[in-house]
């Protein structure tokens, strides 16, 4: 459904002040205040394929993921076991679908699966159908190979915007509890500095959905993406801890994301040549180069901030397991 009331209702729910929110930001008001409640962080990871999404995206051809994602996966998968800790899993369908014992084997270890698309679409990309199918065959593969229902979604690239007011209905009607889609801050690619920095409610057709933003700070007048992905990975690590604090100041845990691809340091170049060809390579080196860039790093940054703080899944550290829908708004 686009449409000006679904535009209204997808800013209202955006900001995190809608009619019954005012003063949302200023602070939690409910019972379920998260000040009240032990801080841990949040963990996420999105499950795909950096070889293969990356040929689609410079070909728009879908070719099969491959088994890197399964190697890079178990690596992340026991960094986290052996400090104790969970995160919640966002799976292309691709990746479910092909290597669903890898599913099978995160489901197995407590581990949260969510779903992330099926091909690594942008949802601003696809027409609501187009979402709606896409969605759909993605939580299929992933609940059939965990065996359990997933509760929540994150879009490829946070491309949740307000071009496509729909998708939180879509969600909604799916069965999903919450999505973590969000950016709340503004950068090349992506964001919105209008964003609620907090998790709210948002009411949909067929229900209520939580959005559970990415993390930000405020400094001064700006607001700074960190916790994760290429801000983990390019910043120092001094980044990422001040930035943590801040949150901790704030009672709100850090909401942070990566990739399994980002610890891995081999890279496949006869592959890349056989699906983009060398020119086509050539054209894009420059972005392979960021994409490696101080992954030789990733590894013991991570390590240090699991063995200093505690991480779950979203849907544990925000209680969206039990209740659809936002307990604090
Ligand atoms: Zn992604």
């Amino acid at each position: 459904m686009v449409g000006d009331e679904a535009r209204r209702r997808f800013q209202s729910a955006k900001t995190g002040r809608g009619p019954a929110e005012e003063g949302f930001e200023e602070g939690l008001k409910s019972p379920c205040d998260l000040n009240s409640l032990p801080l841990q962080h949040a963990l996420s990871v999105d499950v795909e394929d950096w070889s293969n999404v990356v040929v689609f995206q410079q070909r728009g051809q879908f070719v099969p993921p491959t088994e890197a994602v399964v190697r890079n996966t178990e690596i992340l998968l026991e960094l986290l076991l052996e400090h104790k800790a969970q995160a919640t899993w966002f799976v292309l369908g691709e990746v479910a679908e092909s290597f669903p014992y890898l599913i099978r084997r995160l489901a197995g270890a407590d581990q949260e699966l969510g779903v992330h698309g099926f091909h690594h679409e942008y949802v601003w990309s696809l027409s609501e159908s187009a979402f709606r199918d896409s969605i759909r065959r993605a939580k299929n593969a992933v609940e059939q190979a965990a065996g359990k229902p997933v509760l929540g979604h994150r879009a490829p690239a946070f491309s949740i915007t307000n071009q496509v007011p729909w998708a939180f209905d879509v969600l909604a009607e799916l069965g999903f509890h919450y999505d973590s889609s969000v950016f709340p801050a503004k950068t090349r690619r992506y964001g919105d500095n209008g964003a609620s920095l907090r998790p709210y409610q948002i009411q949909t057709h067929y229900g209520s959905l939580t959005e559970v933003p990415l993390s930000a700070v405020k400094l001064g007048p700006w607001r700074l993406p960190c916790c994760g992905g290429g801000y983990l990975r390019h910043f120092p690590l001094a980044y990422t801890r001040w930035a943590m604090r801040m949150l901790e100041r704030e009672q709100r845990p850090a909401v942070v994301y990566l990739h399994p691809y980002e610890l891995d340091l081999s890279f496949d170049r006869d592959y890349l040549i056989r699906q983009l060809g060398m020119e086509k390579l050539t054209e894009v080196w420059w972005r392979v180069r960021m994409q490696y860039r101080n992954r030789g790093k990733t590894v013991a940054r991570l390590r240090h901030l699991l063995s200093k703080r505690r991480f779950e899944g979203i849907a544990r550290v925000f209680h969206l397991d039990e209740v659809r829908g936002c307990p604090y708004a």
